[in-house]
């Protein structure tokens, strides 16, 4: 399998998972159709399913018109069925998806909504993790509560260690400000933003980053009690 990286709108990222071996796809988080068919353009490739980690726009945008183009699948969680555009396949927490050689674990993550779910390919040791875990931050709690979103994290970190994430927007520089003006004294962190800063001179996505460096660096996932991490996510959102 092969990962690519689609930049679309301002900041997000949708992922296409293409299996050489028969050149079907798997959109993640389409935001929008035009890049992702530009993408596919001239490519023998055939996108196959579309599978979303939650409902928000800037993450399903393109559902309906690659669904009416390609034939697509639409896969979501079984709880956000009436707000998943196109939804033809309702997951449940827990389930392990299967389909064509596509292989992920479903995992219900809420606290960025109530329906949020992220798809851990685990035979390829990769995570979607959508606006649930950035690299060096979390999403906003918009319909869930501090403790879920705090659980939330809990899962995707007892994930191994060398899992690589792919999150749903390029927020890392901006996360890192966060990171470091509370933790100041973190040296694995100075070293990730160094890093970040050569790949964003480059105009390279700082995606993906791994659980361990997410466990050495980011601030929300390093800390261990709820009432620190409630405090965190209210200061950040004021950031
Ligand atoms: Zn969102
Ligand atoms: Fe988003």
């Amino acid at each position: 399998m092969r990962i690519e990286i689609i930049p679309c709108l301002q900041d997000n990222y949708s992922y296409l998972i293409i299996d050489d071996t028969n050149n079907f796809a798997c959109v993640i988080d389409p935001s929008e159709s035009e890049p992702i068919i530009n993408f596919l353009e001239n490519k023998n490739i055939k996108l196959k399913y579309i599978l979303n980690t939650h409902h928000h726009y800037d993450h399903i945008g393109g559902n309906q018109e690659l669904k009416k183009k390609y034939g697509s699948v639409v896969v979501g969680f079984k709880g956000d069925s009436k707000r998943i555009p196109g939804i033809d396949i309702l997951l449940k927490d827990n389930q392990i998806w299967k389909a064509e050689n596509f292989e992920a674990k479903i995992m219900h993550i809420p606290g960025h909504t109530s329906g949020h779910i992220c798809y851990h390919f685990f035979k390829e040791k990769i995570v979607f993790t959508g606006d649930t875990l950035f690299s060096l931050g979390c999403g906003r709690i918009f319909e869930g509560t501090y403790k879920e979103m705090f659980e939330s994290l809990k899962i995707i970190k007892s994930l191994p260690e060398e899992t690589k994430i792919y999150c749903g927007h390029e927020y890392t520089l901006n996360n890192s400000k966060f990171c470091i003006k509370y933790d100041p004294e973190n040296q694995s962190l100075k070293k990730k933003i160094e890093n970040l800063k050569k790949k964003i001179v480059a105009g390279l996505p700082t995606i993906p980053s791994t659980i361990k460096e997410e466990l050495d660096c980011n601030i929300f996932l390093r800390t261990q009690d709820l009432e620190t991490f409630s405090k965190l996510r209210d200061l950040k959102d004021n950031f």
